[in-house]
C-alpha cells in the first residue's frame, strides 16, 4: 500500500521518471471498536444517501442554508451560482448567449441526467456523559446484552459527498490487519514471542471501549470485518454506467439495462464494442500524491466491469472535453480550440463520457485561474452534460458544513422525511451539537459562542469553515481568538456575531476513547502512544434526474487513527494514519 511520493518530503529511491512510492501512514494493528457502533454506522449509510439526494434537489433549502456563507466565501458562492444557473433558473441557452438554442433550458441535460453519490460519512465515538445536546440518545441497536457496554454514542463528524477517498487503501489495510490478528491472536504456533503480546494489546484496547474481549468473552463477528469498498464502489459506478449505456447507446433496451450492475449482458442487447465503449472520466489534481488509492478504483472498474477510465485535470478538461449542446453528449478529444465557437457537433472519437468522477474540485486551490478561469468553465461544461456526475453540484453542496449544521436545526432533517419519522430520528441521533454563526443564530447558537468567549469552554467546541480536505479547523485558544476577533461582547454579557463568521459553524467537540497504538509514517515507526480514531463509512447512491433512487447501499469502511494530542484529522494532510476497526 503505497503513495506516490514525488512531492512528499522524504528521501526515497526514485524510478527512471523521478517518481517513487512510499508506504501510506498506517497503524500497525487495528483499533478496538464496539460492534454496536460499527453496526450503527452501517445502518446509517442508506438514510444518509437518501438525505443527500433529497437535499440536493431542494433549491430553496440549499439557498436558504448557504445565503449568508456565500456572501463571505466566494468559493461557496460560485458553486451555488452554477447550481442555480443549471438546476433552478429558467434561463435558456439563448439567454446565456449561446444562440440557436431555440429556448432550451441552460441546464436541461444536467437536470435529466442520473446522479451518482460516493459518500463517506465520518464518525467519532463520543462519551455519552459528555453529550451537549444536538442528537440526544445516539444510535441504538437491538442487542440487549450490549446495552450495558454502551458508554459511547456514534456522532457524525462530517459527511463527504465529493472526492471521498481511501476506499482502495483502506481495503488493503483491513486485509493486512485481518491477517495479522488472525495469524497472531492467541496463537502461539510457530513460537514468536510477539504473539501473546498482540492478544494482550487487543484485549487492553477492547477494555478501553467496553468490549467483550477484555472480559475474555467471545463474540460472533469479533475481529476485523471484511471491507467491501473495492467491490461496492466499482459496482455503484457500474450501475450508473450501465444505465447510461442503456439510455443513450442502446436505446432499444427495454428496462434500463443491466441495473444489477454486474457489467454483464443479461441477454438481448448486443455488446458494446470495446472501441465505442464510453469512459469514466476521473477529474484529478495535477501533482496528486494519493494516486494509488485512485488507481485501485480504476483497475477494479476495468477488471470487474470492463469499464475504461481516463484521468484528466480540470484545466485539461477545458481543452479536451467537448459538449454537444443539442444532445448533452460529452466527449474527450485530443485537443480542442476554445476560441472556436463551432463545437456543436463533435466527431465520434470513442471518447464519450458516461460518468464524471471528481477527485478534485473540492477546494478553491483546484481553480487556480480564478472565479472566471478555465477550471470553473470546465466544471460548468462537464456539469451541463448528460453524463452522470459524481457528485453533481447539488450533491456537492449537500455535503457542505453549513448544510450539515442547518440540518441539525429543529425540524430540518425531519422535513426531508415527512412520512418516515423513524429514519429522521435515526439520522438525528447521529448529529452532534451544531451551531450556526450567521445573522439567524438562535439562542442555543449564541449560548455556545458565549461559553467559548465568556466561560473559557473553548475545549468543548471546534470552529469549522466551508472547506474540505483537512487542516482548516480552529481549536482551543486559536478558536477563542478567531471568535473573539469577530464578535462584540457587551457589558451585560450578550454576544453579537460579526458577518465574517457566517461561513463558519461551531461544533461540539467529540471525545472518542483513547487506545494504545503503534503508528508508522514513511514506512517507519513514528511512535507508540495513546490515540483516537474516526470511522468513515462509505455509501453509494444512484438516482435518476426525476428522483428515483435505483441503488443505495453501505459500501465499506475506513478507520483513521491519530495521536490523542493532535487536533486535526486527515491522512493526506499528514495528521492521521490508516487503520481498521477490530470489532469487540
Ligand atoms: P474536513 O472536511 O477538512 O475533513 P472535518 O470536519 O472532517 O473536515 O474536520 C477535520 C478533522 O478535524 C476531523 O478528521 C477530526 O479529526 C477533527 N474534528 C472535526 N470535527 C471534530 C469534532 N467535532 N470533534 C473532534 N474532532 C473533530
Ligand atoms: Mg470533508
Ligand atoms: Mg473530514
Amino acid at each position: 500500500m503505497i503513495n506516490n511520493a514525488r512531492s512528499a518530503n522524504v528521501e526515497i529511491k526514485g524510478n527512471a521518471n523521478g517518481g517513487g512510492y512510499i508506504c501510506a501512514p498506517i497503524s500497525l494493528l487495528p483499533q478496538s471498536y464496539p460492534k454496536y457502533a460499527f453496526d450503527g454506522a452501517v445502518m446509517l449509510s442508506g438514510p444518509f444517501g437518501l438525505l443527500v439526494d433529497r437535499v440536493s434537489r431542494d433549491g430553496d433549502f440549499l439557498r436558504g442554508a448557504l445565503c449568508e456563507a456565500r456572501g463571505v466565501d466566494e468559493y461557496t458562492n460560485k458553486l451555488l451560482l452554477l447550481y442555480e444557473g443549471i438546476y433552478l433558473d429558467e434561463r435558456t441557452y439563448d439567454d446565456a448567449g449561446g444562440g440557436g438554442g431555440v429556448g432550451r433550458a441552460w441546464g436541461e441535460h444536467a437536470r435529466s441526467a442520473d446522479r451518482l453519490g460516493i459518500l463517506r460519512s465520518d464518525y467519532m465515538l463520543h462519551e455519552r456523559s459528555m453529550e451537549s445536546g444536538g442528537g440526544g440518545g445516539g444510535v441504538t441497536v437491538d442487542l440487549d446484552d450490549e446495552l450495558r457496554r454502551r458508554r459511547y454514542s456514534l456522532k457524525q463528524v462530517e459527511l463527504n459527498t465529493i472526492a471521498s477517498s481511501f476506499a482502495g487503501l483502506a481495503s488493503k489495510v483491513a486485509n493486512m490487519h485481518s491477517f495479522l490478528t488472525r495469524r497472531m491472536e492467541g496463537n502461539n504456533e510457530g513460537g514468536g514471542g510477539g504473539m501473546g503480546e498482540v492478544a494482550n494489546f487487543l484485549n487492553e484496547n477492547d477494555r478501553a471501549v467496553g468490549g467483550k474481549g477484555g472480559d475474555g468473552g467471545t463474540m460472533d463477528g469479533r475481529g476485523v470485518p471484511a471491507n467491501p469498498a473495492m467491490t461496492r464502489l466499482p459496482m455503484a459506478m457500474a450501475v450508473a454506467y450501465n444505465r447510461y449505456v442503456a439510455r443513450y447507446l442502446r436505446p432499444s433496451s427495454d428496462d434500463g439495462g443491466d441495473d444489477d450492475g454486474d457489467g454483464g449482458d443479461d441477454g438481448g442487447d448486443a455488446p458494446i464494442s470495446s472501441t465505442s465503449r464510453p469512459i469514466v472520466l476521473f477529474v484529478v489534481q495535477p501533482g496528486e500524491t494519493n494516486t494509488v488509492d485512485q488507481r485501485m478504483l480504476e483497475f477494479a472498474l476495468w477488471e470487474n466491469h470492463g469499464i475504461p477510465v481516463v484521468r484528466i485535470s480540470l484545466a485539461e478538461a477545458y481543452d479536451r472535453a467537448v459538449l454537444d449542446e443539442s444532445t448533452g453528449r460529452l466527449a474527450l478529444i485530443e485537443s480542442y480550440d476554445n476560441d472556436d465557437d463551432d463545437f456543436i457537433s463533435t466527431t465520434a472519437s470513442g471518447g464519450e463520457v458516461a460518468i464524471v468522477y471528481y477527485r478534485a474540485g473540492y477546494a478553491p486551490t483546484d481553480y487556480p485561474s480564478g472565479m472566471h478561469g478555465i477550471e470553473w468553465l470546465a466544471r460548468e461544461r462537464l456539469e451541463r452534460s448528460r453524463a452522470t456526475k459524481c457528485p453533481n453540484l447539488g450533491y456537492h453542496l449537500a455535503g457542505t458544513k453549513k448544510v450539515q449544521q442547518e440540518l441539525a436545526r429543529p425540524g430540518a432533517v425531519e422535513r426531508f422525511f415527512p412520512d418516515d419519522a423513524t429514519t429522521a430520528r435515526l439520522l438525528r441521533s447521529a448529529f452532534a451539537g451544531l451551531y450556526g454563526l450567521g445573522a439567524d443564530a438562535d439562542v442555543d447558537d449564541l449560548r455556545a459562542v458565549g461559553e467559548v468567549l465568556l466561560r473559557g469552554m473553548e475545549g468543548r467546541y471546534v470552529l469549522k469553515p466551508q472547506r474540505e480536505g483537512g487542516g482548516y479547523n480552529f481549536y482551543g485558544a486559536d478558536m477563542a481568538r478567531k471568535l473573539g476577533e469577530n464578535c462584540d461582547v457587551s457589558s451585560d454579557g450578550s454576544v453579537a456575531l460579526g458577518p465574517a463568521l457566517s461561513e463558519f459553524i461551531l461544533m461540539e467537540r467529540l471525545f472518542p476513547p483513547q487506545q494504545r497504538a503503534i503508528l508508522l509514517r514513511n514506512g517507519r515507526v513514528e511512535g507508540t502512544g495513546m490515540t483516537i480514531s474516526e470511522l468513515g463509512c462509505f455509501g453509494t447512491i444512484v438516482a435518476s434526474g426525476d428522483g428515483d433512487v435505483v441503488h443505495n447501499e453501505y459500501a465499506g469502511f475506513l478507520l483513521r487513527t491519530k495521536f490523542s494530542g493532535v487536533d486535526e484529522g486527515g491522512v493526506a494532510s499528514g495528521f492521521a494514519t490508516l487503520s481498521s476497526p477490530y470489532l469487540c
